[in-house]
């Protein structure tokens, strides 16, 4: 039945219906092609359709799917000896999404102060703004209202403080303070870098109170700001970091990296999952680093960083009028609209490019990492030509 829609209407969706997709362009069952600068919100890191990981999974699929996490899994202990050998961390929880990476950086967290013989030290300060996912526990760590509304109690044990507020981030730390929990780079807040010397601050104060420090780069990690991981631009190193999005390039999977010690409460039998870490998963998420890890990966999300970012500089001073302010670091950028963002990623789209709306009236740019300089270029004509049409547009009105 054509009205009776069988699925919860929380998105609008757009019209057009991909079929396929191959680096950085998808095509629809029109044989229409786009070019893909939204990435499944930063989750095709590596394009779609990437030969290495193509082969990865399907090699995978003709060995073995799933097994649970009461046995042994090579290719997830592989994974992640190879992610603390590249990070901060010292152990690893694989989880099926972003949402559930938070859920197990904030168990982690008060767990640590529990075993540690401070039970009731469990609060966590966060950042407006903040997006941390849908669950019960992360809407209350995001904070916002309209996330928050019907859905019963907020989760306990969050203090929000305003963007880019040291002073009041220092006034909210109490003896229960646990955690201070931030994105190095807010996504859907609306691309806002948090200032490096921010993130040092934030560092030092939690070692002056003994609180850890959480890091939410499910957006911003893996490549995607041109470092590794965002943080290491700020030369600090987090106790916990939630990880997911761009680790899988489009498998679902996330990951919460930790010390030992701040892991320390994880014992026997305090946390599980069913699929976390399954072969599948663990299949892509090798061939992901194998990729993001090769020299050079990361000098080519900077150099392509460079002309899009120029790009876009440009278009602000030719278009004053409809651009507010170009923001974001890496392959991580933000157009701030003065007027419309929805209206620009529909103007976009006509130009047959994507990108994605974010608050603070964002249209956020967020291709895949192995998009080429000759392919930004032409992000940039399609977004001049979506941009010239909404001048005119406004002009006639
Ligand atoms: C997307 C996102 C999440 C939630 O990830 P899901 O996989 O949707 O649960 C959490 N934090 C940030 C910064 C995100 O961008």
């Amino acid at each position: 039945m054509a009205d009776a829609k069988p699925l919860y209407e929380t998105y609008t969706r757009a019209p057009m219906v991909f079929e396929r997709g191959h680096g950085v362009w998808l095509e629809t069952v029109d044989g229409e092609r786009y070019l893909d600068f939204a990435a499944g919100i930063a989750v095709n890191s590596l394009g779609h359709t990437h030969p290495h990981l193509v082969e990865a999974l399907k090699a995978q699929a003709d060995r073995l799917w799933h097994l649970s996490n009461l046995h042994e899994i090579p290719d997830q202990t592989r994974l992640a000896e190879r992610l603390t050998a590249a990070t901060f961390a010292d152990k690893v929880f694989f989880t099926n999404s972003g949402a559930e990476a938070l859920e197990c950086a904030i168990k982690t967290a008060r767990r640590h102060f529990y075993v540690n013989g401070q039970p009731d030290r469990y609060r966590i300060i966060t950042i407006e703004g903040a997006f941390h996912g849908r669950t019960l526990a992360t809407i209350a760590a995001g904070g916002q209202a309209k996330y928050l509304e019907g859905f019963g109690p907020k989760v306990e044990g969050f203090d929000q403080v305003p963007f880019g507020d040291f002073e009041a981030l220092k006034a909210a730390v109490t003896d229960d303070t646990a955690a201070i929990l931030v994105e190095p780079v807010q996504g859907e807040g609306g691309v806002r870098p948090l200032p490096k010397e921010m993130l040092r601050e934030l560092r030092d104060l939690c070692d002056e109170h003994g609180m850890l420090l959480i890091l939410d780069e499910v957006q911003c990690g893996v490549g995607r700001t041109g470092k590794l991981f965002a943080h290491e631009w700020a030369g600090i190193e987090p106790d916990i970091m939630a990880v997911a999005k761009g680790i899988g390039g489009g498998f679902p999977f996330g990951a919460c990296l930790a010390t030992a010690e701040a892991a320390d409460g994880m014992t026997l039998g305090t946390h599980g999952t069913t699929y976390g870490g399954n072969p599948l998963a663990m299949a892509v998420g090798n061939a992901v680093l194998d990729i993001v890890l090769e020299d050079g990966f990361l000098t080519h999300v900077n150099d392509i960083a460079l002309v899009l970012r120029q790009g876009l500089a440009s278009l602000k001073d030719r278009y004053p009028d409809l651009i507010k302010d170009i923001r974001g670091t890496g392959l991580m950028l933000g157009i701030q609209c003065a007027k419309s963002n929805a209206d620009l990623v529909m103007a976009m789209r006509n130009e047959y490019i994507l990108g994605v709306p974010a608050g603070d009236n964002v249209v956020r740019l967020l291709p895949p990492l192995i998009v080429s300089a000759e392919e930004a270029r032409e992000a940039l004509n399609r977004i001049d030509a979506a941009l010239g049409m909404l001048s005119q547009k406004a002009q006639a009105s």
